[in-house]
């Protein structure tokens, strides 16, 4: 670079940091999306649309491409109401013996996602939740990221937090884990990753990397993109100084070397889901989506088709009696236990967010491995 500012390579192609080609890149691609009535749908904003541009590199032909895929698999997964329809009943158990999920956040602000995808065999995995389940959970997690867990993040940093810090525990990793149910699941989430929800991973470590992790590797690297590939860093088991760089051991689980217990869940980290994103409402897309999750609960609780009078009046007898046996416990609990009180509260504001976590093991044990 020189006098005249910085190379057109040097620029990040993030909002702020536009070179001026990429700057009519974007208007070119805004004006074609709004000539060709590609959507008109609000999220995709200039942010949204500059992650694909960055992931193309900024040509139009190939963005545009990407993007219409983009909206036409959006359809076919009903991906704009994914928060509300992909329910997940199984994913909570699933984690009992897949520990993953955000976790706060990195010194930058970003969300922090581990990942520990060597810890369980395929198989069992898939009985608790199949593979229609797996991907729908991407699917809802990365919507949540988007607009929930990221606005959150926005606010806490005072600036705007586009990409997560992703943290993959390899350890306990063999070939014979990468069976071909766990390969079709990693081809299906690298996809997912890279082709409908680009530019979301700004970082990536991989640690306990076995020798043999080498091989995994082989097999998947064709599938990543060289952009992808720069954000990953490999490491065997020395990593946690290298960590603590970019996440204060605070934020960093006990099981993964840090200081971080989350007493605030029996289950600890992977089922708290700490993080700025707690008490945010999310951006309006989540909110809508909120709305009509407490909608869908109202209608189940007046759900009478089939009941007589008689026993309507019987649910609801039954209903107030419930009600006031609410109020009594939570007047019981302010009254003598504030820290079990606030747990309460805690446990109640994570059943309105649903099961929280990360996307996927096999997303991120993916990406890299
Ligand atoms: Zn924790």
């Amino acid at each position: 670079m020189g006098l005249f500012g910085k190379k057109k390579d040097e620029h990040s192609g993030f909002m702020g940091d536009l070179s001026e080609k990429q700057e009519e890149a974007l208007e070119e691609f805004r004006q074609i999306i709004k000539e060709e009535n590609i959507t008109d749908d609000p999220r995709y904003d200039d942010y949204y649309l500059l992650r694909f541009l960055r992931a193309r590199k900024f040509n139009i032909k190939k963005t545009l491409e990407m993007f219409e895929n983009f909206l036409e698999w959006r359809d076919e997964k009903q991906a704009n109401d994914a928060m509300v329809i992909y329910k997940c009943p199984n994913i909570d158990e699933l984690k009992e013996i897949y520990h993953h999920g955000y976790h706060k956040t990195d010194k930058e602000g970003r969300p922090f996602y581990i990942d520990q995808p060597c810890t369980f065999d395929i198989t069992e995995a898939l009985s608790i939740a199949d593979s229609t389940e797996c991907e729908q959970y991407y699917i809802r997690e990365y919507e949540k990221l988007l607009h929930w867990r990221l606005p959150a993040c926005s606010e806490a940093a005072g600036y705007k937090i586009e990409q997560s810090f992703s943290l993959i525990n390899v350890k306990g990793f063999s070939m014979g884990k990468l069976k071909a149910k766990s390969r079709e699941f990693i081809k299906i989430a690298i996809k997912i990753g890279q082709d409908y929800y680009p530019e979301i991973m700004g970082k990536m470590f991989i640690i306990n990397t076995p020798f043999v992790f080498k091989a995994a590797w082989a097999i998947f690297s064709p599938f990543i993109d060289a952009k992808t590939k720069k954000k990953i860093t490999m490491m065997g088991s020395s990593y946690k100084k290298e960590l603590f760089k970019h996440v204060d051991p605070e934020n960093v689980p006990a099981e993964i070397g840090g200081e971080c217990e989350c007493t605030s869940h029996p289950k600890g980290c992977f089922f708290a889901d700490e993080g700025p994103w707690n008490d945010h409402k999310g951006d309006q897309f989540y909110q809508e989506a909120t709305n009509k999750l407490l909608e869908e609960e109202k209608q189940k609780e007046f759900e009478p088709d089939s009941l007589s009078n008689e026993s309507m009046d019987q649910a609801e007898q039954e209903s107030k009696e419930v009600d006031q046996n609410m109020v009594d416990i939570e007047l019981e609990d302010s009254n003598t236990n504030n820290v079990q009180s606030k747990e309460e509260n805690n446990s109640k504001r994570k059943k309105k967010g649903g099961s929280k976590g990360g996307c996927c093991l096999f997303l991120c044990c993916a990406k890299k491995s």
